[in-house]
């Protein structure tokens, strides 16, 4: 197996280095790809995409141990649509399948294949239970390059001949073992069996259980191996870190830009990196932080030298507080007193973010580091604490309370100063004029009220709704198909925090594991491994999920049709206690 982050490490030690060539080009990929991937913002390919690109390339199989956050969708996108552009061309039928968990992922990556193909004219097709089959079909019948698929959709077409595999030149299961754990084995292998054999396939896994290394035995040949993300051992650049508070809060994308803006507020950083991953992403968070009163300097591999020269400068002198800038940009670059660093994103690799934090603590001083992080990019963090052997603190966003309440205190403590700086003599006047005709404590509060007001408008608050943090924890394996049918089950759950739910289906009504799962994740939006233990008895089902999200499921689910019929669900009753 090779590691992938044995990548080699560009060198960089000061500021007058040229920016980078983009790493793309040398992988071989095609020009238009280079210019889609160039209009993203892409500066360098990922450890993933430097090492699963050429073998896809060359028509290797591969098994690939990569998850979420990697950049592992344009590992496996980027030669599938290499080969499209290459061989040119309309067809009728599927070029590249890819089977992947759940509804969430099928629209995200199909979202992904079309973007890196953007100029391509690729037909990209999100298949999934819950999405009109007329337009499926309808998209079919005309004919698409790159199919997203979640297996049970996928084999219902296959079945009935609307969705032909006999010409796929490429296959890719990503999230393997979620769709095992889910009990997708059985739809898996006959879609496998209906695509030709010898066509080269790619397996993407964030882990290795038996049941994968079995699937990966029987169906990929010879397969280039790779395993990422495994943090090496500390060493001397994560001990730079040692002085270095780092805290991570959790938020959604949409809400990424106003959390940030909010957490500035809040820190009020002296001299300030914020990471992000793409130039566009650069521009864009420099401009709005602009807009909202910051002294920001964008920084990317796009710039010239001299661009490049003038935004350090205006940084080194202060005239900016904020330099936001991509890691490619920011690599060499030596400035002293860096209080804050902010990871816009979680970067990919932990080692990435050991030395983006490494500039600030600098010389003994103490410095902090800031991520922002998705709920689905949590494992990214434990792996950072794995290598730094450090904890990362875990926040909510600061609410429009706390904001409000963080102000309150910089006033109350300004009006402080100036009482015990004295030299209020010719204020007194006013207040002893005003003593007569109001209460005094209404006096103060009034000009503490000015005061307040004085230092400036916050502008429009929005509140950033509070996100639910799936905690690391063992996966959970149905037993789909070992599941004895007396087993008698269990009345308590597994799992600390989790409720039982009770479903009025069971296997009589042909309900599987993969039914709730795949209900539960796409109706209300659980990830697979927020999911606890799912017992399914000849009449009802059990299954466990997060206390705080039980009644939003319960909701859901009632709303929903499982084997085509609504079902009775709620909360699971108590056992009784035992005599
Ligand atoms: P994935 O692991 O494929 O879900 O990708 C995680 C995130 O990284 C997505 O937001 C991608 O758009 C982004 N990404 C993937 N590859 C790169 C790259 N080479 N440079 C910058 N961002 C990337």
């Amino acid at each position: 197996m090779v590691d992938v982050n044995d990548s080699p490490e560009t060198p960089g030690s000061d500021d007058s280095r040229e920016p980078a060539e983009s790493g793309f080009a040398s992988l071989g990929l095609d020009p238009r790809l280079l210019s889609a991937l160039s209009s993203l913002g892409y500066e360098e390919p990922t450890p993933i995409q430097t090492q699963a690109i050429p073998p896809l390339l060359g028509r290797r199989d591969l098994l690939a141990q990569a998850a979420t956050g990697t950049g592992k969708t344009a590992a496996f996108a980027l030669p599938m649509l290499d080969r499209l552009v290459r061989e040119g061309g309309e067809r009728k039928s599927v070029f590249g399948l890819v089977l992947v968990p759940t509804r969430e992922l099928a629209m995200q990556v199909a979202e992904a294949v079309h973007r890196y193909g953007r100029g391509t004219g690729v037909r990209v097709l999100a298949v999934y239970g819950g999405s009109s089959m007329g337009l499926q079909l309808r998209a079919l019948e005309r004919g698409v390059d790159v199919v997203v698929a979640t297996p049970g959709r996928a084999l219902d077409h296959v079945r009935r001949g609307t969705m032909g595999l006999a010409d796929v030149k490429l296959v890719v299961l990503d999230e393997a073992d979620e769709m095992l754990d889910m009990g997708f084995s059985e739809d898996l292998e006959a879609i496998l069996d209906a695509t030709p054999a010898g066509r080269p396939m790619a397996l993407f896994s964030a882990t290795f259980p038996a049941r994968i290394a079995g699937l990966a035995n029987r169906r990929l040949t010879s397969p280039v191996e790779l395993r990422l993300g495994q943090a090496k051992e500390a060493g001397p650049a994560t001990e730079g870190t040692a002085k270095v508070k780092q805290t991570a809060y959790v938020v959604h994308r949409a809400h990424k830009l106003a959390a940030l803006s909010r957490i500035l507020d809040l820190e009020d950083p002296a001299s300030a990196i914020v990471f992000c991953r793409t130039r566009t992403e650069v521009d864009e968070i420099s401009e709005k932080l602009n807009g909202r009163g910051r002294r920001a300097e964008a920084l990317h591999g796009g710039f010239s030298q001299e661009q490049r020269d003038r935004v350090m400068k205006r940084f080194r002198s202060g005239a900016a507080d904020l330099l936001v800038a991509t890691d490619v940009a920011a690599r060499g670059l030596d400035v002293e007193q860096i209080s804050h660093v902010f990871n816009y994103d979680v970067p990919n690799e932990a080692e990435g973010y050991v030395h983006r934090i490494g500039r600030t603590g600098r010389a003994g001083r103490a410095g902090t580091a800031i991520t922002l992080f998705e709920p689905r990019e949590q494992w990214l963090l434990s792996n950072i604490e794995r290598l730094t052997k450090k904890k990362i603190e875990r926040a909510t966003v600061p609410t429009v309370a706390d904001l409000r309440a963080r102000r309150l205190e910089m006033t109350r403590a300004s009006l402080r100063e100036t009482i015990l700086g004295g030299g209020l003599d010719t204020f007194r006047v006013v207040v002893d004029s005003l003593a007569e005709e109001f209460d005094l404590l209404d006096v103060a509060a009034a000009g503490v009220k000015l005061a307040h007001e004085a230092e400036g408008s916050p502008g429009e608050e929005v509140e950033i709704p509070p996100v639910f943090v799936p905690q690391d924890r063992p996966r959970f394996v149905p037993r789909a198909d070992s599941a004895p049918q007396v087993r008698p089950l269990r009345r308590t759950p597994r799992l600390p925090g989790a409720v039982s739910l009770f479903i009025g289906a069971g296997r009589d009504a042909g309900i599987r594991p993969a039914d709730l799962f795949g209900a539960i994740t796409n109706e209300a939006g659980l990830s697979p491994r927020d999911i606890g233990a799912i017992e399914i008895a000849d009449r009802f089902a059990l299954v466990e999920v997060p206390g705080e999200a039980a009644e939003n499921v319960i909701e859901k689910l009632r709303n929903t049709k499982l084997r085509g019929r609504k079902v009775v669900v709620r909360r699971e009753r108590p056992a009784p206690p035992r005599r």
